[in-house]
């Protein structure tokens, strides 16, 4: 089994070749290495250096051979980091309309555990407040072969910004995505980028649960722009109301199991509700 320690020679992070050719990792493996170098960077800044001892490394060494040891090492790794990190507030300031105060940034960062039990969509919104995803002009300052243009509408220099929510076709899914969250939920909601990708939703009267369904709602949509990362068009609708209506069922499953229990029961009718309403459209299969 894969412990952190092997990522590690001479306390310098090895490279992904290097590990490859020792047998460490897969070469299909890129994506989850890349993933756990990014968090690592992110928390302790260690990639040449190396990690501290710290309770991670002791959950990864009590995971044995676990299947979930990603899952495991990314819940460990969000539930310690919702702390502000430098220059992150400021390249959203740098491209919303108003610039954010420390009091809803920091709003902001709570939606990482709110978002939803799900530790990977969890990691979405943890990678969409980082802006960690790497743009098309991103990559062309790494690699200056490559393309920076958008692969949906071609614009000359493509952005995290731009690809989450400027550009056309997503800013118009997300148009489509807001209206139905609000038509579900019986909530008015504006499609803003802060509503949107940070979670921040001004003066509302929406229940606890509303705000949890729309959190979900928002994320599953921005796990699939995430996943369609290079795909000529954005992520179909329906394919984004299935996956809520999966997850919102499993959202009723834990609570009605919570109630089984003699726990927590408040919001299952409330999800149940939502569900109810997805399963009535008849826009989830379109012909
Ligand atoms: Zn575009």
């Amino acid at each position: 089994m894969l412990q952190l320690g092997d990522l590690y020679s001479c306390s310098v992070l090895r490279t992904f070749p290097e590990l490859v050719t020792a047998g460490t990792m897969q070469k299909g493996a890129f994506l989850t290495f890349n993933a756990i170098r990014l968090l690592l960077n992110k928390i302790w800044g260690v990639v040449d250096s190396e990690p501290p001892e710290s309770s991670l490394l002791t959950i990864i060494s009590t995971i044995g051979n676990s299947k979930c040891i990603i899952t495991t090492l990314y819940k460990a790794l969000l539930e310690g980091i919702c702390t502000t990190l430098p220059n992150v507030k400021a390249r959203w300031d740098a491209v919303l309309p108003t610039p954010l105060s420390q009091e809803t940034w920091i709003t902001a960062l709570t939606t990482i555990k709110s978002v939803s039990r799900n530790p990977r969509l969890r990691y979405t919104q943890f990678n969409y407040l980082h802006q960690s995803y790497l743009s098309p002009a991103r990559i062309q300052k790494i690699y200056p072969h490559t393309t920076p243009t958008c692969p949906r509408c071609a614009t000359p220099a493509a952005d995290f910004y731009h690809m989450v929510w400027e550009c056309q076709t997503i800013n118009l899914a997300w148009q489509h995505v807001t209206e139905v969250t609000a038509e579900i939920s019986s909530h008015t909601l504006v499609p803003t980028p802060d509503s949107c990708l940070l979670g921040i939703r001004h003066r509302t009267k929406a229940g606890k649960h509303t705000h949890r369904f729309i959190d979900l709602g928002f994320v599953v949509h921005k796990r699939l722009i995430a996943t369609h990362w290079k795909a000529p068009h954005a992520p179909s609708y329906a394919s984004w109301l299935r996956e809520l209506c999966s997850r919102s069922q499993a959202e009723a499953q834990t609570l009605r199991s919570l109630q089984h229990r003699g726990l927590n029961l408040a919001g299952l009718e409330t999800w149940d509700t939502f569900v109810v309403a997805m399963e009535a459209r008849d826009d989830m299969y379109p012909p």
